[in-house]
C-alpha cells in the first residue's frame, strides 16, 4: 500500500496542495490584517478630526457648551464610540452615553484640547473611546472575520483539490495496474494478453511496447510450434522410408543386396543432412554461430566458389560466369560462411535452370556496401511465393522438392548467415525468365 504508485501520487499531490494552500492562506491573511489595521487607524484619525472640528465650531457659534449633549449623543451613536467632553476644569459637559454628566473626568486615554495651546486658554477637552461600542465592527473583529473566511476557503480549496487528486491518481495508476496484470498473465503463459490503452505519452508508449512484445512472443511461440511440427514432418519421410526398406529386408521381400544398401544409405544421408541443416539454422537464428572474421578479397572468393560448382553445372549444360569489377575493397567476413551462402544460391540456380541456361555471379560496391548477386535464366518464382522463399521449410513446388533433395531450409540458412554478417538478402524473380538473389555485406571502414 505504502509503495503503491497511487498512494505515492496521492501523498505527493497532498503535500503540494497543503504547501500551496497554506502559503496562500498565510500571505493573504497577513496582508489583509496589515491593510485592515492601517485602514482602521486612518478612519480613526478622520473620525477624531471630524468630531473635533464639529465641537469647536459649536463652541465658536454658541460661545459655550450649552446644549452640546444632544449633538454628542448623535455623534456617539453615529460613529459607534463613546465621546466625552469636559470643560476647562475637567468636569464632564457632554457624554454620548449620558452617564458622567457633571462629574469630574479621569481620562484613561489622551484627549484633545480646544483650542490648541498656541491659540489661547483651554475651553474644553474631548475624548473618544478607542474601542467601538457593542455591536459596532472594529478593525480587529473585521480582520478576524476575514481570517475565518480565508481559513474556510483554504480548507474548502484543499478538500476539493484533494478530491480531484484522488480521482486523478486513480486515472494515472489504472493503466499501470492494467499493464501489471497483463504482464503477470503473460508471464503465466497467456501470450494472447494485450492491453487496451487510450493513453498518450509515456504510459501509452509503454502499453504499445508491451503489446509489441506480447505480439513478438506470440509469433515466436507460434514459429517454435511450427518448427517442431515441420521438423517432425520432414524427419518422418526418410525415417519411414528407412523403416520400410528394413522391414522388407527382414520379411525377405527385398534382398539385402548392393542396391538396397545404396537406397538405405541415401535415406540416411538425407536424414543426416536435414539434421545438420536444422542445427546450422538454429545456431544462426540464435546468433550463436562463431564467425571467424578475416579481411578477404571477395573477387577471389567468388571465383573459387564458382570453380567448385563448374563441373556440376557443366554436367547440366548450364554456364556459370562471373561479372566482377577489377578491384573491390576488402571486406571483413567469415569466408567459409560467405562461400556457403554463395554455394547455396548457385546450387539453387543450377537446380532451377534448364539445359543451356546461364548463371551470372556479380559483385559491385554500393556506398558502404558490397552487393553480391546470383542471377539465373531459369524457371523463376511465382510472385505469390516470392515473399516466403526465405522461410524455413518453404518450397515452391512441394511435390518436386523431394526429388531435388531440398527440405526448404537452404534459403533460411542463407538468410541467417547473411544477417549474421549484418547484411541483407533480397530476391527478384519473373516466372519463366529467371531469378536474381542478391545480398549485401558492409564494407569495413
Ligand atoms: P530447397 O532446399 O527446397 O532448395 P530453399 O530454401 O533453398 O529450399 O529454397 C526455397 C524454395 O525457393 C525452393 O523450393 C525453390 O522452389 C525456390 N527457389 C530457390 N532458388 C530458386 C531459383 N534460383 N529459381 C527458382 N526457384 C528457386
Amino acid at each position: 500500500m505504502i509503495h503503491s504508485l497511487r498512494f505515492r501520487l496521492l501523498l505527493a499531490f497532498a503535500l503540494v496542495i497543503l504547501v500551496v494552500v497554506g502559503a496562500i492562506y498565510f500571505f493573504v491573511s497577513q496582508t489583509t490584517q496589515v491593510e485592515v489595521r492601517r485602514y482602521g487607524e486612518r478612519s480613526e484619525q478622520a473620525r477624531f478630526g471630524r468630531v473635533a472640528f464639529e465641537l469647536y465650531r459649536y463652541y465658536r457659534e454658541h460661545g459655550s457648551w450649552e446644549g452640546i449633549q444632544t449633538d454628542v449623543e448623535q455623534w456617539g451613536s453615529l460613529y459607534g464610540r463613546r465621546i466625552i467632553l469636559t470643560d476647562s476644569n475637567g468636569v464632564v459637559v457632554a457624554d454620548s452615553r449620558g452617564e458622567l454628566l457633571g462629574q469630574q473626568y479621569h481620562p484613561s486615554t489622551p484627549g484633545m484640547r480646544f483650542p490648541p495651546p498656541w491659540e489661547g486658554s483651554s475651553v474644553g477637552t474631548f475624548y473618544i473611546s478607542p474601542e467601538p461600542s457593542a455591536g459596532f465592527p472594529s478593525p480587529l473583529s473585521l480582520s478576524q472575520a476575514i481570517d475565518r473566511f480565508l481559513l474556510w476557503g483554504a480548507l474548502l480549496a484543499a478538500a476539493v483539490a484533494f478530491l480531484i487528486t484522488y480521482f486523478l491518481s486513480r486515472r494515472i495508476s489504472a493503466p499501470v495496474k492494467a499493464l501489471t496484470l497483463a504482464a503477470r498473465q503473460l508471464g503465466q503463459g497467456d501470450l494472447s494478453q494485450r492491453v487496451q490503452s487510450k493513453e498518450k505519452g509515456e504510459i501509452g508508449e509503454l502499453a504499445q511496447a508491451f503489446n509489441a512484445m506480447a505480439e513478438n512472443l506470440e509469433r515466436s511461440e507460434q514459429l517454435r510450434r511450427n518448427m517442431i511440427a515441420d521438423t517432425a514432418h520432414e524427419l518422418r519421410t526418410p525415417l519411414s522410408n528407412l523403416r520400410g526398406y528394413l522391414e522388407a529386408i527382414r520379411d525377405g521381400v527385398v534382398r539385402p543386396n548392393r542396391d538396397a544398401i545404396r537406397s538405405l544409405d541415401e535415406e540416411a544421408n538425407l536424414l543426416s543432412r536435414l539434421v545438420d541443416d536444422l542445427q546450422e539454422l538454429s545456431l544462426a537464428e540464435a546468433s550463436e554461430l562463431k564467425l571467424n572474421y578475416q579481411m578477404e578479397d571477395i573477387n577471389k572468393l567468388i571465383k573459387q566458389t564458382i570453380a567448385v560448382r563448374q563441373v556440376q553445372a557443366a554436367a547440366k549444360e548450364v554456364l556459370i560466369s562471373a561479372d566482377l569489377p577489377r578491384k573491390l575493397p576488402p571486406v571483413s567476413i567469415d569466408s567459409r560462411r560467405i562461400s556457403q551462402v554463395l554455394l547455396n544460391l548457385i546450387d539453387n540456380a543450377i537446380t532451377h535452370t534448364p539445359q543451356g541456361g546461364i548463371i551470372t555471379v556479380a559483385a559491385r560496391k554500393l556506398d558502404n556496401w558490397l552487393e553480391i548477386s546470383v542471377e539465373d535464366s531459369g524457371e523463376g518464382i511465382p510472385a505469390e511465393d516470392l515473399p516466403f522463399v526465405f522461410e524455413r521449410f518453404y518450397r515452391v513446388d512441394k511435390s518436386r522438392a523431394r526429388a531435388t533433395g531440398g527440405a526448404g531450409l537452404g534459403l533460411a540458412i542463407t538468410k541467417s548467415l547473411v544477417e549474421a554478417h549484418n547484411g541483407k538478402i533480397a530476391v527478384e524473380s519473373e516466372l519463366g525468365k529467371g531469378s536474381r538473389f542478391s545480398f549485401t555485406i558492409p564494407v569495413s571502414q
